[in-house]
């Protein structure tokens, strides 16, 4: 795919989904692709920060150093710096996925989305909120990857990604997790996003 074609001709769309740590983002995601047959592309983020057990790496992310970041920076569509760790999402493939139709899932904070909204304005910006602050607190230290300061942290986060995502198109709420799938894939329907997820 040239690099030099613009956003908006691909055919494909750009969908960018965010929500607080916690808030079972990538679950989502997980089971929107298990039910899009094909249709729908997850694109893998690059990151300076440490693997967590069981995350796979090319899988999961592309674990990189600060350096090979920094090299990185030219290719990538969007980035930021999250948590103290740096992420961004390497611009050619998801070109490559738009080239083809497909509908292509971004799962970046809400940084990241509004880049991609000044490149692609033609993006879908999603954001998952959790049904109330304790329950988000309560998921995030039932996960057990963090200790007390990076819960704080992140909850901390979490109150700036949720004000912030006043500017999103579309809110919707994980309170129930096939619920929250079905929402997601009636959002996409109804932007014409990969028509006829679930009808499979
Ligand atoms: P985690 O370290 O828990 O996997 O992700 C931390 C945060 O970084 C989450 O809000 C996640 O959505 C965000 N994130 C992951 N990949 C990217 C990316 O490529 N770009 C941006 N801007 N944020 C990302």
């Amino acid at each position: 795919m040239e690099a030099t074609t613009a956003w908006s001709t691909l055919p494909g769309r750009l969908v960018v989904l965010s929500g607080a740590s916690g808030v079972g983002k990538s679950t989502v995601v997980d089971r929107l692709i298990a039910r899009a047959g094909g249709k729908v592309r997850r694109s893998i983020s690059a990151t300076t920060r440490a693997p967590r057990e069981g995350e796979i790496p090319g899988v999961d992310y592309f674990f990189v150093s600060p350096e090979e970041f920094d090299a990185m920076r030219g290719d990538l569509l969007e980035s930021a710096e999250v948590h103290g760790s740096r992420y961004g999402t390497p611009a050619g493939p998801v070109r490559e996925a738009l080239g083809a139709g497909l509908c292509v899932i971004l799962v970046i904070d809400v940084q990241g989305g509004f880049q991609v909204r000044e490149k692609v304005p033609d993006a879908l910006l999603v954001f998952i909120q959790a049904p109330s602050p304790d329950v988000l607190e309560h998921r995030l230290r039932e996960r057990g990857t963090d200790d007390d300061a990076a819960v704080a942290r992140r909850l901390a986060n979490a109150r700036r990604e949720i004000e912030a995502s006043r500017g999103y198109d579309v809110q919707l709420v994980n309170d129930d997790l096939e619920a929250c799938v079905d929402a997601l894939i009636a959002t996409l329907a109804e932007h014409n996003c990969a028509e006829g997820i679930g009808d499979d």
